[in-house]
């Protein structure tokens, strides 16, 4: 593998640049609470000189009249650069955010590639419109680059939610200033570097690392910022919406879920524990779309269950590095604390504590929890209505298929959910009927490009991925009319 390459300042206008007050924020290794850098920790100041330098890109004509062509094949060429460099962004990714090597590199890395070649070829296929209208006219739509496009990440998939904002905002002639989460800055900040080194000109890639509250906050609430694109808590992105509401800009939330993984009786049981299993254990359970309420029909309740927990405990703890580890490092101490103080309140509200709850280190350091399974969840307990964030089930015992859908919807969020089954008419029911912006039938965690994905209800609005979505979020329509001779 070959050796990280850390960056650990501010990429503005194409060049490296310290916060202008000189502060710095530690990133730090969860499995080894080493300090991996100091990076610098933006403010709104260095929000400012990232908005100059985005604006300028966009009357720059070297961006703003880019044939399309060229547009496309420069992101074509970051794809490439990043599977050049895909083990070097791995393993910062694995340093930075805890999870482990083979998720790193064998599944965020693939995707980041494929979304940046999929929105590559969406830049030279962004087309207006001829609309018949009423009179001697002409009419048509161009659909032309929103501006300055503000992309706020969380710190569960920096790279590959980095990906998924900034691959449509560029490919439609955006410019972007990426504020990275304060946990997982680096592999953005290289990320940044390669587009440069491909020859993106200057200020149309920025990132502003730094926390939340500042850089965050001063990101959104900048007026020279057009539109947001937002990925994190439902709490966050109320306030990010309030703030974007002060200066009109057009913004998009990915916010959190609670997602129901359903079991019917007539499933492939053996499947349906495997994808339920990778449903919530995936990235140590810090996924939005996490499975993690395991609703699951009495008839084969308890069958299910015993596979489940056996399953769940083959779910090593180790470094993150080694290929045989299963859950990687939490990503922070907080967050540790987070899951921790769940685990206490389920067995608190009298769930039953199959497997699981405890914390762990690898040869004596780290942030690690065991896999946990939680069972015979009632669905109004805490740990089966809030997001946790943590390799945390809460498996849920339900009558039938009417019952498992009142169960799966009946929280705020509605972000993902899966359905076992080997009915096909049932299992498009159950599709219809569920409120959330995906549905995985026999399968779980399925993601590409292609596809939209985002929320219901409180989990949000706005899809990423995609060529409807990202046209609907990174362009605006402009109608032209023409007189023509009567
Ligand atoms: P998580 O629970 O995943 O940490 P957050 O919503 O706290 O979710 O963080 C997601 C992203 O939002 C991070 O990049 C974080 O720095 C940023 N953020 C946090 N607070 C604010 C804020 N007030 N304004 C803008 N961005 C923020």
């Amino acid at each position: 593998m070959s050796k990280q390459t850390i960056r650990d300042k501010m990429w503005i206008g194409n060049e490296w640049a310290d916060a202008k007050n000189g502060g710095t924020f530690a990133s730090i290794n969860p499995a080894t609470h080493d300090t991996i850098a100091e990076v610098a920790s933006g403010q709104a100041e260095d929000i400012d000189r990232a908005v100059e330098s985005a604006r300028a890109a966009l009357s720059n004509p070297e961006w703003r009249d880019m044939n399309p062509h060229k547009r496309s094949r420069l992101l074509w060429k970051l794809a490439d650069a990043v599977q050049m460099n895909a083990d070097e962004l791995g393993a910062l990714e694995t340093a930075d955010n805890g999870k482990p090597y083979f998720e790193s590199r064998q599944v965020d890395l693939p995707s980041v590639i494929e979304n940046l070649r999929y929105f590559a070829g969406l830049a030279n296929k962004i087309e207006g419109a001829t609309i018949p209208v009423a009179g001697p006219f002409l009419n048509y739509t161009l659909r032309e680059p929103v501006g300055v496009v503000g992309c706020i990440t969380p710190w569960n998939f920096p790279l590959s939610l980095a990906t998924w904002k900034v691959a449509p905002a560029l490919a439609c002639g955006n410019a972007v200033i990426l504020k990275p989460a304060e946990q997982t800055p680096l592999s953005s900040l290289r990320l940044a570097e390669l587009a440069a080194d491909v020859g993106f000109p200057s200020g149309v890639f920025n990132v502003v690392p730094g926390f939340g509250d500042t850089a965050g906050a001063a990101l959104v609430a900048h007026p020279g910022v057009d539109a947001v694109a937002f990925t994190g808590s439902t709490d966050v992105g109320k306030m990010v919406m309030r703030s974007c509401a002060d200066t009109l800009k057009k913004v998009s939330l990915e916010l959190g879920g609670k997602s129901p993984n359903i079991v019917l009786a007539d499933a492939d049981i053996r499947a349906a524990v495997r994808g339920a299993i990778t449903g919530i254990f995936y990235g140590k359970g810090e996924v939005c779309a996490a499975g993690s309420r395991v609703l699951v029909e009495r008839e084969v309740y308890d069958d299910f269950l015993e596979e489940f927990t056996a399953r769940a405990e083959k779910m090593t703890i180790g470094d993150p590095m080694d290929p045989s580890t299963r859950l990687g490092a939490i990503v922070s101490e907080e967050q540790l604390e987070r899951v921790l103080g769940y685990v206490e309140s389920g067995k608190n509200d009298g769930a039953q504590l199959v497997t699981g709850g405890e914390q762990a280190t690898v040869n004596g350091k780290g942030n690690f929890v065991t896999a946990t399974v939680f069972a015979d969840v009632e669905p109004n307990m805490t740990i089966a209505q809030e997001e946790i964030f943590g390799p945390v089930a809460a498996v849920i015992p339900v009558e039938d298929v009417d019952h498992a859908i009142k169960v799966a919807n009946d929280t705020m969020y509605g972000l993902a959910s899966g359905v076992w089954t080997r009915d096909i008419g049932k299992a498009h029911r159950v599709a219809r009927d569920l409120q959330a912006g995906t549905v995985w039938i026999n399968t779980y965690n399925q993601y590409d490009s292609a596809s939209p994905f985002g929320g219901y209800k409180a989990s949000g609005f706005g899809r990423d991925l995609g060529h409807e979505a990202a046209l609907e979020k990174y362009t605006q329509t402009k109608s032209v009319w023409v007189a023509v001779d009567g």
